[in-house]
């Protein structure tokens, strides 16, 4: 019997409750495009974290609390929200492990975030302070509906997986890309110029999305494609 692609998924924490939680639609996007999701737990500790992923074959980043802006050495503004040192800690160890082992990644929202801050490029801590526009990046409830479009980078991986210049998004964010990781390349821009994906081309699968497929994809085609795109990655390295 064939192995199932494994995709471990990172957890939401939520502080108040000291509590860990997760989106449904993380997990089913994944069951959806055929691979098995399993949450992490929530830990800094590099030997349990090696030996997770020797198991699996791929890291959903997960959104979530905003990135200490200490992690891109930048002093923390008024309007930043709250911050999670814990996801921090875990997420910047297992990003490297996952580096260093050619695992594929999928960041969402916090995920974008994360990969750049992490990688040595900085984040706008409230956009519609540092990046006022007409563009609607923080979206209401419900969630599975597209507010803006995004120009698409040709011949970038995420142009080879919907195929098209061109789509449309959700967008519940308050912080984005401020300047991009010199090992990312930026794929798609919101109207306001405002960097919505990135990638890093020497990784066999490494990309992240501003917007959230895991509340769009069971209306939305393009958002299924991105989680095939990745969950047949996983299946390539497993
Ligand atoms: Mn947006």
């Amino acid at each position: 019997m064939k192995q199932p692609v494994i995709v471990g998924v990172t957890p939401l924490y939520d502080i108040q409750r000291d509590s860990l939680w997760m989106v449904p639609g993380y997990m089913d996007g994944i069951v959806d495009a055929g691979g098995l999701p399993i949450m992490l737990p929530l830990t800094a500790d590099q030997q349990q974290l090696e030996q997770l992923i020797d198991r699996i074959d791929g890291v959903l980043f997960t959104g979530g609390q905003d990135v200490d802006p200490a992690v891109y050495h930048a002093e923390m503004l008024p309007s930043c929200g709250e911050i999670c040192p814990a996801r921090d800690a875990m997420e910047r160890v297992l990003l490297r492990l996952c580096r260093e082992r050619h695992k594929p990644v999928y960041g969402i929202c916090r995920g974008i975030q994360f990969f750049n801050a992490a990688l040595g490029g900085t984040l706008y801590q409230h956009l519609p302070v540092e990046l006022p526009s007409e563009v609607e990046h923080h979206m209401q409830a419900p969630y599975d509906c597209a507010v803006h479009t995004v120009s698409i980078k040709k011949n970038s991986l995420l142009h080879r997986i919907l195929g098209k210049e061109s789509a449309a998004v959700n967008s519940y964010h308050h912080q984005g890309v401020k300047t991009l990781a010199p090992s990312l390349i930026a794929s798609a821009f919101a109207p306001d110029g405002l960097i919505e994906a990135v990638e890093d081309v020497s990784q066999p699968f490494f990309l992240a999305t501003q917007w959230h497929p895991e509340f769009f994809f069971e209306k939305d085609a393009d958002s299924r494609r991105i989680f095939r795109a990745f969950v047949q990655a996983c299946a390539e390295k497993a």
